[in-house]
């Protein structure tokens, strides 16, 4: 219904959208009439928007809440928070990692404009994210044959466990009416770069990669998180910036597809964690891994849980609680597809 093609918020900044929305009076034609015209400053070289433009354009309460450094808007529907200086916020929730830390500056608070454009208006605006129908899927169980991937404490290897949570979202998929493809049915190695040249030409329209994580010290991190790749020019989350992407600051195949990524991203991880209430939410988090870099289809890439916790590994090993967390991918990438229905509101 709505388009806001990519970089609306960019280089357009002539009319305040608070004109916008007065001239347009209202309903949907306001945020249409909206569309494009955030007022953005200009600090240290990147772009920002001022976090009352944003609470009025997506119609947070006027009285938003700032305590220290601690802001939370609400609206009916939604629960905005966010720290300034930190790159973590909350929508309803669930952890999100920003591009940029939101800033205090020039008695504004303000935030990015491409965390407006790629991290948040994706989520507060579904409809707005471009629609690109869901007939297939594409399922990717990581590693494969001799590459193992991560081993467990009680010996137990990702390359099985992966392979088995694809095994019942796909399942679950089918059931739903949604077509399915793998890249790896069996124990068998595929390198990453067939991975991607499968996503390419096997017209499927959405590519999810199932892997399983690990850390130091053992007892350390758990929980589940869903990446998505991250925009042109911008460095990836946190720990993973340096192997998977400082360095690389062109645009790559799968940034046409940044706004959806990320709505993707953020059903899974928001499903995930709502039906599983004892997993920790590490949150949707930007990386450059190939799979997702060079795919052309929207794509993402769950860690569904630590094999290197001994807690979490327990619960990874039976079929029970993989059920549970296929169920909760699986409802995630549903919730997309309807999302990305032409019919969808
Ligand atoms: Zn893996």
């Amino acid at each position: 219904m709505m388009r806001m093609p990519r970089a609306t918020f960019a280089r357009r900044r002539a009319a305040p959208w608070i004109l916008a929305l007065a001239m347009a009076g209202g309903g949907c034609g306001a945020l249409r009439a909206a569309e494009g015209s955030f007022n953005t400053v200009r600090v240290g070289g990147r772009n920002y928007v001022n976090v009352a433009d944003l609470a009025r354009f997506y119609r947070f309460d006027r009285n938003w809440k700032q305590t220290g450094l601690d802001v939370t808007l609400r609206s009916k529907w939604r629960v905005f928070r966010f720290r300034v200086n930190n790159r973590e916020c909350f929508v309803n929730n669930v952890r999100i990692w920003l591009n940029d830390a939101p800033l205090m500056a020039r008695n504004s608070l303000l935030i990015s404009e491409v965390d407006v454009e790629k991290t948040l208006d994706p989520i507060l605006r579904p409809w707005a994210v471009r629609k690109l129908p869901v007939r297939t899927v594409m399922l990717d169980p990581g590693h494969g044959g001799e590459d193992q991937g991560t081993t467990g404490t009680r010996r137990s290897f990702e390359k099985y466990y992966a392979l088995d949570l694809a095994a019942r979202v796909e399942r679950l998929l089918r059931a739903a009416g949604v077509r399915t493809l793998m890249t790896r049915r069996r124990d068998a190695y595929v390198s990453l770069e067939d991975r991607a040249d499968m996503a390419n030409s096997s017209g499927a329209d959405l590519f999810v990669s199932l892997h399983l994580n690990s850390a130091k010290p053992a007892r350390g991190p758990r929980g589940i998180e869903t990446y998505c790749l991250t925009p042109a020019g911008l460095s990836s989350t946190g720990a993973l910036s340096r192997r998977f992407g400082l360095g690389r600051f062109a645009e790559e195949p799968g940034n046409r597809n940044d706004r959806n990524n990320m709505l993707l991203a953020f059903l899974i991880q928001q499903r995930a964690t709502e039906r599983i209430r004892e997993v920790e939410d590490r949150g949707v988090k930007r990386a450059r891994f190939h799979v997702i870099r060079a795919t052309r289809i929207p794509a993402v890439l769950v860690e569904g849980g630590f094999l290197s916790n001994p807690e979490e590994e327990k619960r990874l090993l039976t079929a029970d609680y993989r059920q549970r967390l296929a169920a909760a991918i699986a409802d995630g990438i549903l919730r997309y597809a309807r999302a990305m229905k032409p019919s969808a509101p």
